[in-house]
C-alpha cells in the first residue's frame, strides 16, 4: 500500500497540549511521520478543513445497549441476531461521533467478542472494538442476564473462556448498581476470596481488571485487591481514595446515562425504586467526583451505552470545573492508557493507528468542538 497524506489546520497532542505540524503521512493504516508539508510531485490524499485530533476512546460502554429503552438487562438477554442488528446501528452512531475505540463491558452470547473479530476484518462500520466476553457477576447479582460466575474456582475457569475466545479484559461487577434493584450500591457482590481470585487469574493471563464499583466496601475491596480500573465512582469515599492515591489506576466516569434526558431517566421512568437511585446517584456523584478531581486521580470517560454521547461526557467534565486539556485527555491518551491500547492509539504519533478525528476549533479555546466533528478517519481511512 502506497502512503496517504492527510492535510489538516494542525495536529493537537493531548499530553504536550500544543499544536504542531499538519500532516499525517499514513502507511496500511499507521502513522509513519508527522509533516509540516507534503514532498514535491506528492498529491494530498484526505483534505481537510479542522484541526486534527486523536481519535476518540470510549473506555466503558456496550454495544447492544440502549438506556433510553429501559430494561438494560432484558436488552442484554435478547435474541442474538436482534442483539447484533440494534449493537451495529448503536456502534455507527459511536463512530460518526468520532470515537474509534471503544471498550466494552459485557455481553451475553459472545456477541461482543464477534463484533471485535467483524470490526477487525472490515465487516463492520464501527469502532475498534476491545471486548470483555461476559462479565462477572454472582447469582442474584447486578448486571446478571443469562450468566452468572459464582466460587473462585468457576470464576477462574470463566475468564479463561473468555480469554480464550478473544477477550481483552475482564469486567466483574463489584457493588450494585443504579440501573435495577439488586442492591445496594456500596454493598460488595462477591467475597474478597473471589475477588482476589478475579484480579490473580486475569493477571496471570495478563489482562487487566475493570471493575463495576460505585463506592463504600464493595469499591474499597477492588482497589485493595489490585483491580486496574474503577467503573462510575460515583460514591467512592475518603478511604478508597486513598488507597488510590499514588497510582496510575483511572476511574472511568460515565455520566450522560445518569444525567441526560434520554439516559436511565428515559427508559425507566416508571420504575420508583430506579429513580431514587437516580436522584441520590446524582447529589453523591457531584461531590464525589469534586473531590476525586481536587485530588488528582486519573480518570477517563465512557459513555456506558449512551452511543454517539461522548461529547456530553466531556460536556459534564468541564461543568465539574476541570480545564480543557483534562477533558480532552479523558477521551484521547488518558483513556487509552486505561483501556490498555495506549501503544495503538490515544495520540497522533509515528506508529500508532491513523485515527483521527477533525474538529472546527481549537481544542483548548473551544473543548465542546469535539461534539460536532467534520470528518472521522480510522485507520487511515475516512469512515464517517
Ligand atoms: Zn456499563
Amino acid at each position: 500500500m502506497s502512503m496517504e497524506y492527510i492535510r489538516t489546520d494542525g495536529i493537537y497532542h493531548p499530553d504536550r497540549e500544543e499544536i504542531k505540524k499538519s500532516i499525517v503521512v499514513v502507511e496500511d493504516g499507521d502513522i509513519v511521520e508527522l509533516r509540516d508539508d507534503v514532498p514535491t510531485d506528492t498529491e494530498v490524499t484526505i483534505e481537510t478543513d479542522g484541526y486534527a485530533l486523536p481519535g476518540f476512546v470510549d473506555a466503558h460502554s456496550h454495544a447492544s445497549i440502549r438506556p433510553w429503552e429501559g430494561d438494560q438487562i432484558g436488552q442484554l438477554r435478547a435474541d442474538a441476531a436482534v442483539g447484533a442488528v440494534r449493537a451495529t446501528n448503536n456502534l455507527w452512531r459511536d463512530l460518526e461521533a468520532g470515537t474509534t475505540t471503544m471498550r466494552l463491558m459485557g455481553e451475553e452470547r459472545g456477541l461482543d467478542l464477534h463484533l471485535a473479530a467483524l470490526e477487525r476484518e472490515g465487516e463492520l462500520n464501527a469502532p475498534r472494538l476491545l471486548p470483555s466476553g461476559v462479565h462477572l457477576t454472582p447469582t442474584g447479582g447486578h448486571g446478571k442476564a443469562l450468566t452468572a460466575t459464582d466460587g473462585s474456582s468457576a470464576i477462574r475457569t470463566r475468564i479463561r473462556t473468555n480469554v480464550e475466545a478473544g477477550a481483552h479484559h475482564v469486567k466483574y461487577f463489584a457493588t450494585g448498581g443504579v440501573s435495577s434493584d439488586t442492591g445496594d450500591v456500596g454493598r460488595p457482590l462477591y467475597t474478597d476470596e473471589e475477588v482476589a481470585a478475579i484480579v490473580d487469574e486475569s493477571h496471570r493471563l495478563g489482562v487487566h481488571v475493570a471493575a463495576h464499583a460505585h463506592g463504600g466496601r464493595g469499591a474499597l475491596s477492588a482497589v485493595e485487591a489490585g483491580v486496574d480500573t474503577i467503573e462510575h465512582g460515583g460514591a467512592l469515599d475518603e478511604e478508597t481514595l486513598n488507597a488510590l492515591d499514588g497510582s496510575d489506576r483511572h476511574v472511568i466516569g460515565t455520566f450522560s446515562i445518569l444525567h441526560h434526558p434520554r439516559g436511565i431517566e428515559a427508559g425507566d421512568a416508571d420504575s420508583p425504586a430506579v429513580m431514587a437511585k437516580v436522584r441520590e446517584a446524582r447529589e453523591r456523584g457531584g461531590e464525589a467526583w469534586t473531590t476525586l478531581l481536587e485530588r488528582d486521580v486519573a480518570v477517563a470517560l465512557g459513555t456506558d451505552s449512551m452511543h454517539g454521547h461522548l461529547a456530553d461526557e466531556v460536556a459534564h467534565l468541564l461543568d465539574l470545573g476541570t480545564s480543557p486539556e483534562v477533558a480532552i485527555r479523558a477521551i484521547t491518551t488518558e483513556a487509552a492508557r486505561a483501556a490498555h491500547i495506549d501503544h495503538r492509539v490515544g495520540s497522533l504519533e509515528a506508529g500508532k493507528s491513523a485515527d483521527l478525528v477533525i474538529v472546527n476549533d481549537h481544542p483548548l479555546e473551544n473543548p465542546h468542538t469535539v461534539a460536532d466533528p467534520q470528518a472521522v478517519v480510522k485507520r487511515g481511512e475516512v469512515v464517517a
